[in-house]
């Protein structure tokens, strides 16, 4: 998706530690028309794959994982980073080791949401190393659901996570694919 890579070279920052920056349009601030566009983009990719569900991670995939459930007319699941006092005590849970935060959490998702039979596309802003869609993936295979496929804002594919889980023949869509990044410059990988 040509607009997204166009985004990241006209609002994206580089910071160190192989962090890309895109607060302004999809994290702490949201461009809500463009990302209504890249959900529809995502609904796009996955539309023949009979998607039951989108799942996503708190908090910076919701969005993307609403707007494209929206256009696919299914339900958005958000899986925790924490248990709380009104979470069912039926879950599923990963531990999965936090790229951004440098430390590890344990994501969870009451049963209920994840029946076996389910064919679930996996939502989310970034795929760096894929610890995030290996903790879904254990999740979702744990409810018995059929991993479709994953659709991702922006993949750093400098740092493998992507190409591992292609290589083992899970379907990856990434509308962005950084190919290299460093202080002043962004290169895309088409
Ligand atoms: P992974 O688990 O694939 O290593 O990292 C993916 C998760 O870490 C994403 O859910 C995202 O929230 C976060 N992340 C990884 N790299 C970046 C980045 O460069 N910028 C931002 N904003 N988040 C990132």
């Amino acid at each position: 998706m040509k607009a997204m890579e166009e985004k990241i070279l006209t609002s994206g920052k580089v910071l160190p530690g192989n962090v890309l920056k895109v607060g302004n349009f999809l994290n702490q601030q949201l461009d809500v028309n463009f990302l209504t566009e890249v959900g529809k983009e995502m609904a796009r990719l996955f539309a023949d794959a009979g998607v039951t569900k989108v799942i996503t991670i708190e908090a910076s995939g919701i969005a993307l994982a609403t707007l494209t459930a929206q256009a696919l007319g299914v339900p958005a699941v958000i899986v925790k980073k924490h248990f709380s006092a009104n979470q069912s005590k039926e879950v599923y849970t990963a531990t999965i080791d936090s790229f951004t935060h440098k430390n590890s959490y344990t994501a969870v998702v009451a049963r209920e949401y994840l029946n076996e039979g389910d064919r679930v596309l996996i939502v989310d802003d970034f795929l760096a190393v894929g610890n995030a869609i290996r903790g879904l993936q254990k999740i979702l295979g744990e409810a018995g659901a059929t991993l479709v496929g994953c659709a991702i804002a922006i993949e750093k594919a400098f740092q493998g996570g992507g190409d591992a889980l292609r290589a083992e023949g899970i379907r990856v869509e990434s509308l962005a694919m950084v190919e290299s990044m460093s202080d002043d410059s962004v290169t895309f990988r088409r």
